[in-house]
């Protein structure tokens, strides 16, 4: 779609130097299209994406319009939230930068009359107002609409959608007949269609395709990330940001593949979507995604063609897409409906060079990230734990242990030192948000272990090991009683047969072997770290932990039995404190 110069839209001098100013240096397709009706006094439908530049496509022509030297209202643009109404009159703000007398005043329900009065009587000339606020001032006669020139309704569908209808007909029907009308929506349903045609004269539609767009609303984000390091990178940037909802974009259906296996070892409850599966496959997928019944769907891009999911927290390009059009149609899958949305983009070597040049092509504005610290990630998950616990204790939500707690505290143990210890206990594993988390935890709909079982099923991708069947994480105080911590059944249901060359060396309990891993004092590692990470990538209860011993450079934990070539499988590799274990088996 056409793009054009702003000094071929036939602009006043004051608003070509405020788009310069705000650092526009082309219209958008959806201006350049709208612009030139709007200023010749024809009402316009203008439809077009999320992001693509709507508000100046009205506030130029409307700002053009306004006659300054009358203090009355010419212009009223309708908005379906309050939010919204500040934003566009911030738009309008900059636009009307150099057009010296211009007053916009954005009204909405919330704030006081008295605020939006004051505004009135001082002779705004453009309001900018939530249809339920502008009805009450037209009632209350603060809101003159004699002589309106223009009515932009901003957001039409949405405005629809809300309820708004009635008071959008009340509103067009009271004001001057001869007003122009500029209606924008992304979407064109039948009301709004009916809508128009009895308030319009002869409109210009004008309607911008969707991939044309770019999404600023997005935050985009690039890392440059060893090749190697892009699953680490991944998963530290979701932790750190605690994100629950989002796609992540493979350029391949292998790398989909890989990546789907790869989370899953790692607790994140994904899945995914690609050429390979069947229209059924995918629309099942589909349908747990939009239920939000896992977090993260890996797809490659034709997969996610035509995919309509709203409010994605976050979507990662894992891979560099191909050109500019896919990267926006990419992020613009976040960020949707006004909300703010992330995009991150992993970039290697030379990639950097191809994601500058679409960026330039596209005009997107993508700033350089750093992938945080392990100790970063550490330190966000423990704020996330501490808010986790403090909203516990303050709704109460959970069940009392009296009879353990009393059975401590008869036994001598302060009840400081028990609640410290139950949280060196867990943090390795509530507050690794990835972790089984034995804590109820209130804001999750399904446990991640819930998940797991399906989509671990479903993966037909053959896994280096028998995936153990989670079982809901049970009571984590296995020293602190006892009788309640018997051989995991989730183990014990597949027990693995392997022969060892040499006897494993028994643990400290019965049923237990020791298991030797690589890090230790030297890293600071606690018994929480140790069991946390091992239930938090196995998925089975912590209870599969006995005892640990920590030494400088390694530390030798207690594994049940049947759990141990699990464990040694799971873990080999990820990284813990900063080091990738290796764990092994201890023979004697
Ligand atoms: P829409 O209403 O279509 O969702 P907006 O009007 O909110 O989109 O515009 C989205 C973003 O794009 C805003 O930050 C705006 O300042 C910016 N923008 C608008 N027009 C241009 C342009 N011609 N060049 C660069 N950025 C623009
Ligand atoms: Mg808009």
């Amino acid at each position: 779609m056409e793009k054009r110069p702003f000094a071929e839209l036939g602009l006043s001098p004051e608003v070509l130097k405020a788009v310069d100013k705000m650092g526009f240096e082309e219209a958008s397709p959806i201006q350049t299209a709208v612009i030139p009706h709007g200023l010749a006094g024809r009402d316009v439908i203008g439809q077009s994406a999320t992001g693509s530049g709507k508000t100046a496509a009205f506030a130029i022509p409307v700002i053009e319009k306004i006659d300054v030297s009358k203090r009355a209202v010419q212009a009223l643009v309708l908005c379906p939230t309050r939010e919204l109404a500040v934003q566009v009159a911030e738009e309008f703000g900059k636009l009307a930068y150099f057009k010296k007398g211009l007053l916009e005043l954005p009204i909405y329900g919330g704030q006081s009359y008295e605020r939006q009065y004051r505004g009135l009587a001082a002779g705004a000339q453009v309001v900018i107002g939530t249809p339920g606020r502008v009805m009450d001032h037209m009632q209350r006669g603060s809101l003159k609409l004699d002589n309106l020139k223009v009515v932009v309704l901003d957001e039409a569908d949405r405005m629809l959608d809300m309820g708004f209808r009635e008071d959008i007909e009340h509103i067009l029907s009271s004001v001057p007949k001869s007003r122009q009308m500029l209606f924008f929506s992304a979407t064109m349903p039948h009301l709004i269609q009916d809508l128009i045609k009895r308030h319009s004269r002869d409109p210009a539609w004008v309607r911008i395709e969707a991939h044309a767009a770019n999404a600023p609303q997005v935050d985009q984000e690039f890392y440059e990330v060893d090749r190697r390091s892009k699953i680490e990178a991944l998963t530290r940037l979701i932790d750190l940001h605690d994100f629950r909802y989002g796609i992540i974009f493979c350029s391949t259906k292998i790398m989909v593949d890989e990546l789907d296996e790869h989370l899953h070892s790692r607790g994140y409850a994904c899945d995914r979507l690609h050429g390979d599966l069947s229209q059924m496959q995918r629309d099942r997928v589909m349908e747990k995604f939009r239920r939000r019944a896992f977090e993260f769907l890996i797809a490659t891009d034709v997969a996610a063609r035509g995919l309509d999911v709203d409010d994605l927290e976050v979507v990662f390009n894992y891979d560099l897409p191909n050109d500019a059009e896919d990267y926006t149609h990419r992020i613009g899958r976040t960020g949707r409906a006004g909300k703010s949305g992330r995009a991150i983009t992993f970039v290697s070597g030379r990639e950097i060079y191809k994601l500058q040049s679409m960026a330039h092509y596209a005009r997107l504005k993508i700033s350089r990230g750093r992938v945080p610290s392990m100790g970063e990630v550490e330190e966000a998950r423990e704020e996330v734990f501490l808010e986790k616990l403090r909203r516990l204790l303050d709704e109460k939500k959970f069940k009392s242990h009296d009879r353990i707690v009393d059975a401590l505290l008869e036994q001598g143990y302060a009840s400081t030192d028990i609640a410290s210890a139950l949280i060196h206990l867990l943090q390795g594993g509530a507050t690794d948000a990835k972790a089984p988390a034995p804590a109820p935890a209130p804001e999750r709909t399904a446990p991640k272990w819930v998940e797991n079982k399906a989509s671990a099923k479903s993966a037909p991708t053959a896994r280096a090991m028998p995936t153990p069947r989670a079982e809901p994480p049970r009571s984590p105080a296995k020293s602190a009683a006892p009788e309640s911590a018997p051989a995991p059944a989730a183990v014990s249901a597949k027990p693995t047969k392997k022969s060892y060359e040499r006897k494993p060396r028994t643990g400290r309990e019965p049923g237990f072997v020791t298991v030797s891993f690589n890090v230790g004092s030297a890293q600071l590692i606690t018994p929480a770290d140790l069991v946390g990470k091992v239930a938090g990538v196995t998925r089975l209860p912590a209870a599969v932990v006995g005892a640990i011993d920590i030494h400088e450079n390694h530390t030798d934990a207690d594994v049940a039995a049947e759990a141990a070539e699990i464990v040694i499988a799971k873990l080999e590799g990820i990284p813990l404190k900063g080091v990738k274990l290796k764990p092994a088996l201890v023979t004697s």
